[in-house]
């Protein structure tokens, strides 16, 4: 807490990022807006001001409407001369887009990747692909500011480093900030895909709530939290990831690639379930298929999905006992699949305490294909407004 900032001013808006959000949304329209709404003082909140319009990231316009005495100018975001470039990448796909400093979508499409071909190629491609992306998107005056980038694998906040990744063969260790930096002259800012997720739900979805957890069950299973309105990420970046969090199995319980066993990815991701439907001779090949053979009425998939369910249960029941979120969203392309959501959501009322689950949303995610780019729209927002 700074000096000028009053005890129990509200902490929304006192960082330049969120006072970007706080005009880009349209809640505040002046320097007085953004004091009343951050709890800052005028004067912080004017530095501020002045700062974010140097860098280009607000302008003023016009006059607002006076409430006695000098009329206020307004301020608003310059969507129309910044672009910002986004990557989410996933096993198979990967989602690249262009935003305005609003953090909206300009353009979006998928690629096909095979992140077996390792950091140095897929990178490189996918750079190129987005970098063409934003000249394509970028008028006359406009400048690239950032791009921001998801990787399926724990990232180490610190150095934009990954971590001991699952099914990600060769990328271990690698310095993915590094990489692009070297090949781009605009900063570069990496998370990992379900911290993605979860900021870009957040911001377009559910901005009001607090406290909410995001879960991506997808190939792998991974989870971001919102505490107090932010991203939560821990002390290295960690937070969230509950993929190698131990669940109830039947003896043997199955190998894990982190070595261990019986954890929440060997049980219940889409990986799991396509490794153990071929285990019963079925032809299934990737999640897709599962998917396929689920909304065929396929029994055993069926059933899988629904065991699937009550370990991701399981765990989010732990979740929400301990962190009592306002809401849990549950994306990726398991989502998509009824007989396991309905699994989740009955293990959570039936393992959380009552005062934990009686307003609790338990929902499915609200932003389609785009959510991923949409959150790395918000590190790279925040990244320019409050450089390192
Ligand atoms: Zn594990």
């Amino acid at each position: 807490m700074t000096d000028d900032e009053a005890p129990g001013a509200a902490v929304r808006g006192a960082n330049a990022g969120e006072m970007l959000r706080l005009v880009a949304t349209g809640a505040a329209a002046s320097r007085a807006d953004l004091a009343r709404l951050s709890g800052l003082s005028p004067s912080t909140v004017s530095q501020r001001v002045e700062t974010l319009i140097g860098r280009g990231l607000l302008r003023e316009v016009g006059a607002g409407r006076s409430r006695g005495g000098r009329r206020p100018r307004q301020l608003e975001v310059p969507v129309d001369t910044v672009v910002i470039g986004a990557v989410d990448l996933g096993a198979r796909h990967a989602r690249i887009g262009t935003l305005d400093l609003a953090g909206r979508v300009v353009e979006s499409r998928s690629l096909e990747v095979r992140i077996e071909d390792g950091p140095e190629s897929v990178l490189g491609t996918l750079l190129t692909e987005v970098t063409g992306l934003m000249r394509g998107a970028s008028g006359p005056g406009a400048v690239l500011r950032g791009i921001g980038v998801g990787i399926p694998g724990p990232v180490q906040h610190s150095t934009g480093r990954i971590v001991s990744p699952s099914r990600m063969p060769g990328w271990n260790g690698f310095d993915v900030v590094g990489f692009l930096a070297g090949r781009t002259d605009v900063p570069v800012v990496v998370d990992n895909d379900a911290n993605l997720m979860a900021l870009g739900e957040h911001r377009w979805q559910h901005p009001e709530l607090d406290h909410a957890v995001y879960v991506k069950a997808g190939t792998g299973i991974g989870a971001g939290v919102i505490s107090g309105g932010r991203l939560h990420r821990g002390g290295q970046g960690s937070a969230g990831d509950i993929s190698h969090c131990r669940v109830f199995t039947a003896d043997p319980a199955p190998l894990c690639s982190c070595g261990n066993t019986g954890c929440l990815e060997a049980v219940a991701s889409g990986a799991a379930l396509v490794g153990a439907l071929r285990e019963r001779g079925l032809p299934v090949q990737s999640l897709p298929d599962v998917m396929r053979l689920i909304d065929d009425g396929d029994r055993h998939a069926t059933a899988l999905a629904r065991t699937a369910g009550r370990s991701i249960g399981e765990i989010l029941a732990v979740v929400v006992n301990f962190f009592n979120p306002q809401a849990v969203a549950i994306g990726g392309l398991l989502a998509d699949c009824e007989p396991l959501l309905a699994s989740v959501r009955s293990v959570l009322y039936e393992r959380c305490l009552p005062l934990a689950t009686q307003t609790l949303l338990i929902e499915r995610l609200g932003t389609g294909a785009d959510v991923g780019i949409l959150g790395a729209g918000q590190l790279v927002i925040d990244r320019v407004a409050d450089p390192l």
